[in-house]
């Protein structure tokens, strides 16, 4: 899939939402992301994850790994296109950590997948817990990495289907509330 195909996607489902969108942050933007408009449809969850995998189809895989919630659903995908183990991290006290009885062997080669990447702090706690068991993170692969250049993590290497800058304003400075558009209401399609 080229970037362009991947973002069409994303807004013919509602997963990017254009308008005037009020942030919990209570930072204002002009474009939304939910990814679950466009996850909820697994033939378009198994299009999406057969791109990530594509890119790693000759990388010697053996797991997949992903960050609850969204990761659960990418792992599996990712790791039916790669014909490999597909598992994933959840919190326990607030720390990231395998639970289920899942676990890596030492020099394993994983995969980590994550759907929208804002900052990256949930990737960076799952290399940890994959080299705390020393097994290898061989490379990230983000369906949507929004983090404008930030989400950087050292000696893993990372790829994206989509890059994309979310602008966020604060009200005073909103250029969409200076022209009088009002706030979207974010209903089932977000228009
Ligand atoms: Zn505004």
């Amino acid at each position: 899939m080229t970037e362009q195909e991947v973002k069409d996607l994303l807004v013919k489902t509602g997963a990017i939402m254009d308008g005037h969108f009020l942030l919990t942050s209570g930072l204002h933007s002009p474009h939304y992301v939910e990814k679950f408009n466009v996850l909820q449809h697994p033939e378009y969850t198994q299009k999406l994850c057969e791109a990530m995998a594509e890119k790693f189809k000759d990388a010697a895989i053996d797991t997949v790994v992903g960050p609850v919630m969204g990761g659960v659903l990418l792992a599996h995908e990712t790791g039916k296109a790669l014909g490999t183990r597909a598992i994933f991290t959840e919190r326990e006290n607030g720390k990231m950590t395998f639970r289920r009885g899942f676990t890596l062997r030492e020099g394993e080669r994983v995969l980590i997948v994550e759907d929208i990447v804002t900052t990256g702090g949930s990737i960076k706690e799952v290399i940890e817990v994959v080299k705390s068991l020393r097994a290898i993170p061989v490379a990230v692969s983000m369906l949507v990495d929004r983090s404008g250049g930030k989400a950087d993590f050292g000696d893993v290497p990372a790829t994206a289907l989509l890059r994309m800058n979310v602008e966020t304003y604060t009200p005073e400075e909103c250029p969409l509330c200076r022209q009088g558009i009002p706030m979207t209401k974010r209903g089932r399609t977000g228009k």
